[in-house]
């Protein structure tokens, strides 16, 4: 098993890939702020992330310009 892709139970995790145009909109309004760059680019700390479960939808996701420049971590 794969430690690094375990995540809290319930919980769906997001990532942000490579449509990314790096505006910084998704770090900006992430309630946990669980959004950072890393190494140029912006990254989604899962320990933090919670899915915005108390949210209709996940709020990066919502504010993002991009279509899937963030995903659920099973999709590629
Ligand atoms: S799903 Fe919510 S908590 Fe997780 S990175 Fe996106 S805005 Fe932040
Ligand atoms: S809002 Fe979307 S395009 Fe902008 S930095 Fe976040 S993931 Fe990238």
């Amino acid at each position: 098993m794969n430690v690094i892709d375990v995540h809290k139970g319930g919980n769906m995790s997001y990532q942000i890939g490579k449509r990314c145009v790096k505006c910084g909109i998704c770090e900006l309004t992430c309630p946990k702020e669980a959004i950072s760059i890393r190494n140029r680019n912006y990254y989604i700390e899962r320990s933090i992330c919670d899915g915005c479960d108390k949210y209709e939808k996940p709020i990066c996701k919502k504010v993002c310009p991009i279509k899937k420049a963030i995903v659920e971590k099973t999709e590629t």
